[in-house]
């Protein structure tokens, strides 16, 4: 018995299941490995997603998976994918718990890392009341006093609350031009030296500065870089796209969501798409669409790359 995948989907967050969904109504043998770890699972509800907005991301995902279940082709199994190496009939995927999966074609929708500033409580308010995301989550906060640690979000803040203060942590380099901007557009600049963040069960009440006084705050806006969570695109020779902003190392994929190495497929947050679930679904539908069109247009274990699909790199 053939036991070689169609395709292997990595990740079962938004994009990998979109993706997973495609694969299964083409009818192509499917493996989805998930570790569970979707980025936004700790949140209250999804912000902005059509037919689906402030739902709580794990009934979106249980939903998402209910639908996978429906389709025979397709199955879903919990690990860790902890290395890849590619093979001739296409990939090899070691899991966890030391056993092997081959496919023809694999799709990483891995998501990434969200790294945010060392400040003290951010980690039990991340994606509540200390958001890196103001479409997201600028509607919970609406009207209500905000602050933010990242001065380029300092004037977008205020299409969601008239009172926004720019937290500087320390005195600011800003010019008088700068000053003059934001003040214009009525926000507060507070140079003192941040020591944390207070406030009861993941809600936020204060920021509080080390000469001991404090700042009333609802919400805080905070800058984020995203970074691949482990070292696997990495070892089955995906390259990535120069640093910017916001990606720190996004997997480079062509218009066909075809990353560098031939039958490599990438989609979601860990393809440098803006990130958000939206994007992630549609994303994930893409490279599925592009993937089967793979299978079908190549012989059996051919590189995609020999059917004169795959990376343009
Ligand atoms: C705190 C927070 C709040 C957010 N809120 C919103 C919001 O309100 N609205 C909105 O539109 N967007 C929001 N986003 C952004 C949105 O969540 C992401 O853009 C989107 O979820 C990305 O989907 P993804 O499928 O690419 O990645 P993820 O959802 O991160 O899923 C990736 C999956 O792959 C798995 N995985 C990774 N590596 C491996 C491996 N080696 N083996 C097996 N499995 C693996 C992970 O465990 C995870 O389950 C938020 C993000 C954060 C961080």
């Amino acid at each position: 018995m053939d036991t070689t995948w169609d395709c292997i989907v990595v990740g079962a967050g938004a994009a990998g299941l979109s993706a997973a969904l495609v694969l299964g109504r083409a009818r192509r043998r499917t493996l989805v490995i998930d570790a569970g770890k979707q980025s936004n699972r700790h949140t209250d509800g999804i912000g902005g997603l059509l037919a689906n907005d402030r739902r709580p991301p794990p009934d979106f995902y249980a939903t998402g998976r209910a639908e996978l279940a429906t389709y025979p082709t397709v199955r879903l199994r919990s690990g860790e994918v902890l290395t890849g190496r590619r093979d001739e009939a296409g990939f090899v995927l070691e899991l966890a718990d030391g056993s092997t999966e081959a496919a023809r074609r694999v799709l990483l929708a891995t998501g990434m890392e969200y790294r945010y500033p060392p400040l003290e409580g951010i980690e039990e308010r991340w994606g509540r009341s200390v958001f890196h995301c103001p479409f997201c989550h600028g509607w919970e906060h609406r009207d209500q006093p905000l602050a933010v640690l990242d001065r380029g979000g300092a004037l977008m803040l205020t299409a969601w609350s008239d009172d926004v203060t720019l937290l500087t942590d320390g005195p600011a380099d800003l010019t008088s031009e700068d000053r003059g901007r934001l003040q214009a557009a009525g926000v507060a600049i507070d140079e003192r030296s941040i020591a944390g963040l207070g406030g009861p069960d993941g809600t936020l009440t204060a920021v509080m500065f080390t000469d001991g006084s404090e700042r009333p705050l609802e919400g805080l806006l905070i800058p984020v870089t995203l970074h691949q969570r482990s070292a696997l695109a990495a070892q089955l020779g995906a390259c990535t796209t120069e640093p910017g902003p916001l990606f720190s190392d996004a997997l480079a994929v062509d218009a066909k969501s075809a990353t560098s190495v031939p039958g490599l497929f990438a989609a979601g947050d860990a393809a440098g798409v803006m990130p958000s679930v939206a994007n992630a679904v549609a994303s994930g539908n893409t490279a599925a669409a592009m993937v089967v069109m793979s299978l079908m247009t190549a012989p059996r274990g051919l590189a995609a790359s020999a059917a004169g699909l795959g990376a343009t790199r």
